[in-house]
């Protein structure tokens, strides 16, 4: 009966925009749609969770933000979020994000994921079945995030390739958003345990989200398993993976673009990266490399760099530490270039992490697209439009045949799921840094899950929960 209602109201409000009250409107901001190219300043009433209503005419609401002389956008998708609890959460919404989604190591038992998750979130919330996680489970790995037994460095029987390959068909049975990988913490994972994988993902269309091995290597190999199995592939954080060769790893996805393969890639704009020092992925480069290496390494509690003995005793407690191996100019490289999905690898834990946490949106605003300011930040030549279009059409493109959710978000249109991000673009800008990297962006003013406010003013919504639970559609 209720909802009958609330249907009747939105129907009404869609027709008869000048008589109607609406949930909540947004007035007199600039609204920028990468779908539709809209890009004008309009009226948008929300009503029952949904965009009811984008007029030049009047309207009226019973909640108002004032939108006048900010960008009002589709709220930020990203498609890879390892926090996955209220603290980042909150971090994630107060820089724009509406939609954060477990998309690489995700998880090994899908329905327990949600179930944790099922009395609502501050935003929409999804995992991928993992490889990753699923292969600790089947190796018995006693590592608690990463793999550091047998789930990194054992090769798996035909019979436990079997099981690997069923428990991720499991996992898509019970809504996955997708599949994950990461080659380089499954070291001795085999290409027939790999191949296995790829064709669960080309059998169920599913798109195979992979952490490659480094450099044009890493991606040539990951290329052949989907040429070879017709898995769609999406080449998480190309920056990391890419370094100095970021600019030719690009090409060579645009390469196998113009060949037909459905292929897609992301980055996030900072030139460190972190990750568990007790991951095969650090200790498999640094356990035996000289001290001026060992220097590319931080532990971020201290800000130390680290040597031959420091690294020792960290790898023995464990913890997260900051790789400093990129540089600005192939940063660059990965965010202007149109293949990039914007997503922050956002890495949180115990309290401290990645300041990509808390800033990742902020920072491609305010230092990629707004052109320099007097003191020197910024103008990296990425248009707006664009740079939105990154963080919110193309993610949900990617996304959308397998996951039905996204064909509703990632627009402004009549409808679509009120999931909006409202933003000053003269001020916005990330503040978190590796020493700090807790603190939220300025800039940032209104975000709105479902249609409620979960930031105002700049400043967390207490209180409310509604982010909904992002699946993948059952497999046929
Ligand atoms: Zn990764």
């Amino acid at each position: 009966m209720v909802l009958l209602l609330v249907l009747q109201l939105s129907t009404l409000s869609a027709q008869n925009p000048a008589s109607a009250v609406y949930d909540r409107v947004i007035l007199g901001g600039h609204v920028m749609d990468p779908a539709s190219n809209l890009d004008t300043v309009r009226n948008i009433g929300l009503s029952g969770g949904r965009i009811a209503v984008m007029t030049a005419r009047a309207i009226q609401g019973r909640d108002t933000i004032d939108a006048r002389g900010f960008v009002v956008a589709p709220g930020f998708i990203d498609i890879h979020a390892h926090g996955q609890t209220p603290e980042t959460y909150r971090y994630y919404a107060l820089d724009g994000v509406t939609t954060a989604l477990e998309l690489e190591l995700g998880t090994s038992d899908v329905a327990a994921w949600y179930r944790e998750r099922n009395t609502g979130e501050l935003i929409n919330y999804g995992v991928s079945i993992g490889h990753i996680k699923v292969r600790m489970a089947v190796m018995h790995d006693a590592g608690t995030r990463m793999p550091v037994g047998d789930g990194a460095y054992r090769a798996a029987t035909p019979g436990q390739i079997g099981e690997i390959a069923q428990r991720i068909e499991t996992g898509l049975r019970e809504g996955a958003v997708d599949i994950g990988a990461g080659f380089p913490y499954t070291p001795a994972a085999t290409r027939d345990e790999l191949l296995a994988v790829f064709r669960v993902a080309a059998k169920t269309k599913t798109p195979i989200h992979v952490h490659i091995r480094p450099g044009i290597a890493g991606l040539k190999e990951v290329l052949a398993l989907a040429a070879e199995t017709h898995a769609p592939l999406h080449v998480v954080h190309v920056n990391s993976v890419g370094l100095a060769e970021t600019p030719a790893l690009l090409d060579l996805i645009a390469a196998a673009r113009a060949r037909g393969q459905d292929v897609t890639t992301e980055a996030y704009p900072y030139d460190a990266g972190m990750t568990e020092i007790q991951s095969a992925t650090i200790q498999d480069v640094y356990k035996n490399a000289p001290d001026e290496r060992l220097a590319e390494v931080e532990w971020p509690p201290t800000g130390e760099r680290l040597n031959r003995e420091s690294f020792e005793r960290y790898s023995r407690t464990g913890g997260p530490v900051v790789v400093h191996t990129n540089t600005e100019p192939m940063v660059v490289a990965a965010i202007t270039s149109p293949l990039t999905i914007i997503a922050s690898d956002a890495y949180w834990q115990d309290g401290m992490g990645h300041p990509r946490t808390t800033g990742t949106f902020a920072r491609v605003l305010g230092r990629y697209v707004r052109p320099p300011s007097p003191n020197g930040r910024g103008g990296q030549g990425v248009r707006l439009m664009d740079a939105i279009r990154k963080m919110t059409l193309m993610p949900a493109q990617r996304l959308e045949p397998r996951v039905p959710a996204m064909r509703q978000k990632g627009r402004l249109r009549v409808g679509a799921d009120a999931d909006i991000t409202i933003f000053d673009p003269a001020t916005v800008l990330d503040r978190s840094t590796y020493r700090e990297p807790s603190l939220p962006p300025v800039g940032i003013q209104h975000v709105i899950v479902n249609g409620v406010s979960v930031v105002a003013n700049g400043q967390a919504v207490e209180g409310v929960a509604p982010g909904k639970a992002v699946r993948g559609a059952t497999p046929r």
